[in-house]
């Protein structure tokens, strides 16, 4: 089955006239509800992320700035990245969250989860937040699994319609964390070319595919399967994480690369077929982007819909 996590918390990082806001959550909310999903599944319960669990991805300076910012009553951290007085509080708890429902998964309490957080995290460097992300939710998720854990290696899989730069930052010299990312390009924030590919020990560990606008949904759907199938084959993880952005659909008012919300239904089962291979179906899923409030709320349906299956 699948433990969702959500809380009332996450609407308190207020952003103003923007793509990401509390909305997003409201919506998927009265959906999930509506659909019985928050009945039917386990809830899990939220958490804050410690400093020293922090500190282990993030900057002391990066830390400080963010909640020195907030205590100042908020602003921006940069163009795009605006903070509330109570967000550094709740992107604490977006990466604590996320570190909880490694424990739920790990522990074996539940096969997977579903992190419904935000801010999103995938564009979060070591020492820069940007692109609407404070911290990196599913680079702290995965150095907690390795710590408190023993996960020795970790496939995170990227379909957000951006390039994941800040993941790919954080893990692109560790052998131990394989990047999987599908992507629109070239687009914002301009990083992903198929060229990158780690480097170092890391060489071989990032994967990148990069998909041009107007790609056809079987075509995008093709190039998912056969990335995953290269990103498993290399990394044989002991946990998956997907940095699950929902801004590919195609009434996506940011992204749009022509998806349909059953598409994302599709992905899941590829990643649950996976998981279910190589990690006992150990599957983390944390929102990030997706600003389409009803296209989204229907993807994170269809998402649920396959992670919440029995397994065969
Ligand atoms: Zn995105």
């Amino acid at each position: 089955m699948t433990t969702i996590f959500s809380h009332q918390h996450f609407l308190d990082h207020v952003t103003g006239t923007h793509p990401e806001s509390p909305q997003r959550l409201t919506s998927i909310h009265d959906t999930l509800n509506s659909a019985g999903w928050l009945k039917s599944c386990r809830q899990g319960e939220v958490a804050k992320v410690t400093l020293d669990e922090l500190a282990v991805v993030h900057t002391a300076k990066q830390i400080t700035d963010a909640r020195d910012l907030a205590a100042a009553g908020g602003g921006f951290l940069d163009p795009d990245t605006a903070l509330s007085p109570a967000s550094y509080d709740v992107a604490l708890t977006a990466a604590g969250t996320a570190i909880a429902a490694v424990d739920t998964v790990m522990s074996g309490a539940d096969a997977n989860a579903l992190c419904l957080i935000r801010p999103p995290g995938h564009h979060a460097t070591a020492d820069r937040s940007m692109g609407f992300c404070v911290f990196n939710n599913v680079a702290v998720a995965a150095r907690h699994a390795q710590k408190k854990h023993g996960a020795n290696r970790i496939l995170i899989v990227d379909w957000d319609v951006h390039h994941g730069n800040g993941t790919q930052d954080i893990f692109y010299e560790d052998p131990s964390v394989f990047f999987y990312s599908i992507h629109r390009f070239p687009f914002y924030p301009g990083t992903g070319d198929e060229g990158e590919q780690g480097s170092g020990k890391g060489r071989g560990t990032t994967l990148n595919v990069p998909v041009q606008f107007g790609v056809k949904r079987d075509q995008y759907l093709d190039l998912f399967q056969s990335g995953l199938e290269r990103a498993v084959t290399a990394a044989r993880p002991d946990l998956i994480l997907i940095s699950a952005g929902f801004d590919a659909h195609v009434d996506d008012p940011v992204g749009n690369l022509g998806l349909n919300s059953i598409d994302f239904a599709t992905m899941t089962k590829s990643v649950k077929d996976v998981a279910n291979t190589y990690c006992n179906g150990r599957i983390v899923s944390c929102l990030e982007g997706g600003y389409h409030l009803k296209a989204l709320a229907d993807s994170v349906a269809a998402h649920i819909g396959v992670l919440a299956e029995p397994r065969p």
